[in-house]
């Protein structure tokens, strides 16, 4: 009986060393991507965080890392493997999800429980030209109080492709369970968290509302063009 004991303590002790040693490995991949913008082994890290999420961060913090970093690495992976996809898909199949947290304080819109917050564009914040521009694209537009009500749109809408933006945690999160409904995500993090008055670096978001938009358009008018001719 004892000799069962002996082994199944040694078993045990050497699955923990090796399941440490591929969470130090795994960081060490991780920050060569935040720091060095060097995507290694990506399905490797992708896995490691979707699975080991807790222990993950639990490894950053005793190598004096902030937790974030977990965060920020599932999304730049997810958002290196899938940007060029999201640039094939139609824009009026994608969808964009915001915040409400990056409302002014003074936000007079209010919660529909079908669409989420019915932006006014009253011009208090930057939601007001994210929409504009999401709009003229093409996209479904949504501002969320939460992630629940992303996977409402989601199974709603179910689109090909969403854009999302959120405090880091969220973002991972949300990231990976709406990667699970087979919609093709990338994501952009906050610069600043909280409830109101969030910063959400624009540039970042334009550039990624706009990926691969004008191959479509030009591939669109060279279709329509193509067509116009056979007519006549
Ligand atoms: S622009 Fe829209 S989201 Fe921003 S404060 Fe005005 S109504 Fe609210």
């Amino acid at each position: 009986m004892y000799q069962i004991y002996s082994i199944i303590g040694k078993i045990t002790i050497t699955v923990l060393v090796l399941l440490a040693l591929f969470l130090i490995m795994s960081l060490i991949l991780g920050v060569m991507l935040v720091k060095k913008h060097r995507l290694l082994f990506p399905r490797i890290l992708l896995f490691t965080v979707d699975t080991f999420y807790l222990q993950f961060k639990r490894i950053a913090h005793i190598f004096g890392l902030s937790d974030r970093i977990v965060d920020l690495i599932g999304i730049e992976v997810r958002n290196n493997l899938n940007e060029r996809k999201f640039a094939r898909i139609s824009p009026d199949d994608r969808i964009v999800v915001v915040p409400q947290c990056v409302r002014h304080s003074n936000c007079p819109a209010r919660l529909d429980s079908r669409i989420g917050i019915d932006c006014k564009g009253c011009g208090l914040c930057i939601v007001k030209d994210i929409k504009a521009e999401a709009e003229r694209l093409g996209y479904k537009f949504y501002i969320v109080p939460g992630g629940s009500f992303v996977k409402r749109i989601v199974k709603k809408v179910r689109p090909s492709a969403a854009l999302g933006i959120a405090c880091y945690q969220d973002l991972n999160i949300s990231m990976h369970e709406i990667s699970r409904a087979e919609c093709t995500v990338v994501g952009v993090p906050l610069l600043r968290g909280g409830c109101v008055n969030t910063e959400v670096d624009v540039k970042e978001v334009f550039r990624k509302l706009r990926l691969g938009i004008e191959n479509i358009k030009d591939e669109t008018n060279k279709l329509s063009c193509s067509g116009d001719k056979s007519e006549t």
